[in-house]
């Protein structure tokens, strides 16, 4: 069961504010024509239905901080998930790089009041980073140039697994021992 695999690839600038795009230079791997993507988020997908009537059809996933304080659902599918390696999010994630899974910001629905960290990204846009207060985990990411996106940190989702990555980011921050990962298109940052 994969979900975001390419779809709204080109909706997703990265957490930095840098346009993902088709002529971006490739920092591992041949250049590939990444450009619109026609790949199938409706078409291999996991769909929970509600139990109430309401939402019988719609998609619904969920995911929760470390500690529980923090809960979302979601009711639409993922545009993309992708990696990335820059060294702010090794920062913030304290791993090796961050896993997000993107949606619609209208079909993200957070309870629980967040802290956050704004830094600004390379291209000059703010980042705000949210996370759990009491716990720490990291839960989602913001970017004012994107508002209509809710960058969700992977591995608060309630099934990660579900959501493997289509494209990976900032590669030229990447650490020199981690595998390469076939199916996943490299930008060596976000490129402009
Ligand atoms: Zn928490």
């Amino acid at each position: 069961m994969t979900r975001g695999q390419g779809e709204g690839l080109a909706q997703w600038n990265g957490e930095h504010g840098f346009p993902v795009r088709p002529e971006s230079r490739l920092c591992c791997g041949p250049t590939q024509d990444v450009g619109p993507q026609t790949s199938c988020v409706g078409a291999n997908i996991r769909t929970r239905r509600g139990i109430g009537a309401i939402d019988d059809m719609s998609t619904h996933i969920t995911g929760q901080c470390l500690c529980g304080a923090i809960t979302y659902e979601i009711t639409g599918e993922p545009l993309v998930s992708g990696l990335c390696n820059c060294t702010d999010c090794q920062k913030q994630t304290g791993s090796s790089f961050s896993h997000v899974v993107i949606f619609k910001a209208e079909d993200y629905r957070q309870h629980g009041e967040t802290g956050s960290h704004d830094t600004r990204g390379d291209s000059g846009d703010m980042v705000t980073r949210h996370f759990c207060r009491n716990c720490g985990s990291p839960i989602r990411s913001e970017v004012p140039s994107m508002s209509h996106l809710a960058i969700v940190k992977a591995g608060t989702l309630e099934h990660p697994g579900d959501f493997p990555p289509s494209v990976e980011l900032y590669c030229k921050d990447r650490l020199s021992w981690l595998p390469t990962l076939e199916k996943v298109t490299r930008y060596e940052a976000g490129s402009r």
